[in-house]
């Protein structure tokens, strides 16, 4: 190769990588332009992890821990749901053998997918269960407790009584949970329905908001139980018997016995132990607010005993009133 042809060659050279920069410039500026730039930089940049994800198993499941679940409230459950998820709506004790407090089970899918989970300790015959987060987000306090409850459980099996199983679904509008973190729009489920309005008892579609919560807009939902969550939480309560539930709210109003409209004795027993130990008042202060299609409620009907309990504000947990709580609601005889 003479000096000419090197030359040549060199300028040639120089003259595609020129043109391929102007190309590329072009290119750019084009999908700019029409707002696909962002998408094909965002698609590129996340299409080696979506790949790798496929690879390895992502799916919360009946195993699934709650740190990467619901602790934070950007950790979004991916949502594909399992092949078959009504094979996991119903409870089975025989899934978590010596498991107590370890592992998960998944007694239904929210909304927007998320699985709702519950755990158990102890095995004895009588059927009790503690749900928290039926308000979500807006009462993450109470989804905190419930799982300070679970680990300070699973150190303390021996708190258990020989006769209990305790259940604990530690939050049950998951969506409102991860959605809306100490906010009002973490109320409702994902299709902004008041999980605690849409129970069948005394069921309402809507309701005269005074006197009552209304700081966005909520409804009962289409038809009682026509939630995802109060489905499973509802059926799970009937096949597995419980007979005594405390049910987790904030803030401030204190201790309510289910029974509508007349008192139900268990549960007045109940709200009556679990006062004995507490601070939070007892009754409940009236609000003025017409309950209807509430969870207690309709527990009572089942003739489950069932007690609300409201934290004193929207972000402590009241471990050490609630741990006193929990030692009543286990050793109280119904
Ligand atoms: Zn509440």
């Amino acid at each position: 190769m003479n000096d000419r042809q090197k030359l040549v060659l060199i300028t040639t050279t120089l003259a595609m990588v020129c043109a391929l920069l102007l190309a590329a410039v072009v290119v750019v500026r084009i999908m700019d332009a029409n707002g696909t730039l962002d998408a094909l930089i965002v698609s590129h940049a996340v299409a080696p992890s979506r790949t790798a994800a496929t690879s390895t198993p992502t799916m919360p499941t009946a195993t699934e821990t709650r740190p990467d679940l619901t602790r934070t409230s950007t950790a979004a459950p991916t949502a594909s749901k399992t092949p078959e998820p009504t094979a996991t709506q119903t409870f089975t004790p025989t899934a978590t053998p010596n498991a107590d407090g370890q592992e998960a089970v998944v007694i239904g899918y929210s909304v927007q997918d998320r699985p709702i989970e519950v755990y158990r300790f102890g095995s004895g015959p009588v059927h009790r269960l503690i749900y928290a987060g039926i308000h979500g987000g807006y009462e993450y306090n109470t989804v905190d407790l419930a799982y300070q409850l679970i680990d300070y459980l699973r150190l303390n099996l021996e708190l258990i009584p020989e006769d209990i199983t305790l259940f604990i679904v530690p939050v049950l509008n998951v969506d409102g949970f991860v959605n809306g973190r100490g906010q009002y729009n973490g109320r409702a489920n994902a299709r902004g329905v008041d999980l605690n309005r849409n129970w069948d008892l005394n069921w309402v579609a809507d309701w005269d908001k005074s006197g009552c919560w209304n700081y966005v807009p909520i409804h009962g939902g289409t038809a009682p139980f026509s939630e995802p969550e109060t489905l499973a939480l509802s059926q799970f309560m009937v096949e597995e018997q419980i007979e005594a539930v405390i049910s987790y709210h904030s803030a401030a109003l204190g201790i309510f016995h289910g029974g509508q409209p007349d008192p139900h004795p268990p549960s007045v027993s109940l709200a009556e132990a679990v006062a004995a130990v507490s601070p939070y008042s007892y009754p409940g202060l009236s609000y003025g607010c017409s309950a209807t299609g509430m969870s207690a409620h309709w527990a009572t009907a089942q003739d489950i005993a069932a007690v609300d309990i409201e934290l004193t504000n929207h972000s402590d947990t009241d471990f050490e009133i609630n741990l006193r709580i929990l030692n009543a609601f286990l050793t109280w005889k119904r």
